[in-house]
């Protein structure tokens, strides 16, 4: 891209206005490098008059008065809207996140899914009758919170916009969205379009900017009624206690070191193709990344050799290029990796197989070659720690009691699959491996917009996705009704 694409502001009340910083942020192509556009760098004032707006829409604005069929044409509508813009959205998550165009293009189908989902949603949320004494009458009402904020990261900045945005809506709350300073160029444009899709002012406001800043101030905020956040568990601790000193809920996805558990009886060729392509999707970073493949030993040396020469042929490349994966998202985190792969070969792990970097993938872009270990340490950090980029640690196990020990020995709880042909064996192995979602003879939904998501462990807590996201963003009252 030639021009680079200028800041807007930030995003209040249907209008893009200047953020009271005047300051702005440089936005890097991974795949280049190269500067491709600006932010703005929002403040503390730009999100008190995002909460301000946001507040009034919910109370008193046409946002609150809506009915939940109306709120749901809405939502759909906005399904529709990305469907329409499509092409041009998925072009513009390509260059600011590297991913590759395929890929940007699933992601922009799972986003109007997203909105098509809880667009049918809106209106099917209801309470229960309980019964109660004689003489009473007892209801249970789902009601919006309020004023909800939403921080999401830089991995998939359309498909968290509507993950986290259209449950929230669907239930009635006015939402403030800080996006992630490394990528957030297409959470900018929806905001956009909702006004498109007739959404009334102050239900979608966005300001860009830094984590420590934007971020910070919109957690911390006192007029807030929930907070929906995705990131690292680091940031997750700091955004619980903002939750806590506001007495505040919160839901807190924190990522995983997910894994793949496989069986001798597995299907062999779908198993390999899953494992390579479970920790590739996205450069591997992705909260659900399957990082750890874990191997009975009576198929190991058969099965690493089958993901070796799998692993051989992927490739890394620009958008265009197409290829299985791109860059990581910048070189902080293409440093963060390369250093844990460094300490990971003091430690004694092994390379069983890199894939390559294209020729032609540009010198300054971001790029790791996929990397697999093996003769991992089973306490070692590649064994336990999420590396959030290209890099699987492949470990044998000996029995169904090894492999379920092996799964559970991270502090994380995100996703697992087990791969056996002997399904009360998957299902026994599965049942035990502590986790919020679990696959067997699979690994990965594409979006999975209809599952329910989310972690045990430090991987956080809440469910995002399918119908239990929308109670998330729900209050229940309960009505007692005396009568005769
Ligand atoms: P990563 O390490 O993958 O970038 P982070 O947890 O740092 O993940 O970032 C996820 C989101 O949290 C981003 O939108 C980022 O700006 C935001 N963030 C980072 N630091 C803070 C903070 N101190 N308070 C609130 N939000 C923050």
């Amino acid at each position: 891209m030639s021009t680079i694409i200028p800041a807007k502001g930030v995003f209040i009340n249907n209008r893009w206005q200047p953020s009271s910083s005047g300051k702005t942020i440089a936005m890097i192509a991974p795949a280049t490098g190269k500067v491709f556009g600006e932010i703005a760098r929002g403040t503390a004032a730009d999100i008190d008059a995002a909460v301000a707006a946001a507040r009034h829409a919910f109370e008193k604005g046409a946002w609150g008065k809506l009915t939940a069929t109306e709120r749901g044409r809405l939502l759909t509508n906005f399904g529709r809207i990305v469907e329409k813009h499509a092409e041009e959205l998925a072009l513009l998550e390509a260059t600011d996140t590297g991913k590759p165009m395929k890929q940007a293009r699933a992601d922009m189908v799972a986003l109007a899914r997203y909105f098509e989902y809880y667009g049918g949603a809106a209106d099917k949320v209801h309470g229960d009758t309980v019964p109660f004494m004689d003489g009473f009458l007892v209801n249970t009402i789902y009601e919006p919170l309020g004023v909800t904020a939403h921080i999401i990261p830089w991995n998939y900045p359309a498909q968290m916009f509507g993950r986290t945005i259209a449950p929230a809506l669907a239930m009635g709350n006015a939402t403030v969205c800080k996006p992630a300073e490394e990528a957030c160029m297409v959470p900018l444009r929806l905001a956009e379009l909702s006004v498109e899709a007739g959404f009334p002012e102050g239900a979608i406001n966005m300001v860009p900017g830094l984590g420590e800043e934007a971020g910070a101030a919109l957690s911390s905020h006192g007029d807030i009624d929930f907070i929906s956040f995705t990131g690292s568990p680091e940031v997750g601790i700091l955004i619980q206690t903002a939750a806590a000193k506001n007495h505040i809920g919160c839901t807190l996805e924190l990522g995983g070191k997910s894994p793949q558990i496989i069986f001798e009886d597995a299907d062999f060729d779908a198993a390999v193709a899953s494992v390579a392509g479970a920790i590739v999707q996205n450069a591997g970073q992705t909260c659900s990344a399957g990082s750890r493949a874990l191997v009975q030993r009576s198929i190991w040396d058969k099965f690493i050799a089958a993901l070796k020469a799998k692993f051989e042929t992927i490739q890394a490349g620009t958008p265009e290029m197409d290829l299985d994966l791109g860059p990581v998202i910048s070189a902080t985190q293409r440093d963060r990796i390369n250093k844990m792969m460094a300490m990971a070969e003091r430690a004694g792990a092994k390379v069983l197989a890199k894939g390559k970097i294209a020729d032609g993938a540009p010198k300054e872009g971001f790029y790791v070659a996929p990397t697999i270990y093996y003769d991992v340490e089973r306490s070692s950090e590649i064994a336990r720690e999420e590396v959030f980029g290209p890099v699987l640690a492949a470990m044998p196990f000996e029995d169904e009691e090894d492999a379920i020990h092996l799964a559970n020995s991270t502090d994380y709880g995100l996703v697992a699959g087990v791969w056996s042909k002997d399904g009360s064996r998957a299902l026994r192995v599965g049942k035990k491996v502590r986790v919020g979602q679990l696959f067997i003879n699979g690994y990965g939904a594409g979006g999975g917009i209809e599952l329910p998501f989310g972690g045990m462990k430090k991987s956080g807590h809440g469910r995002e996705k399918g119908f239990e996201a929308l109670y998330e963003f729900a209050a229940m009252k309960t009505l007692v009704i005396k009568h005769n």
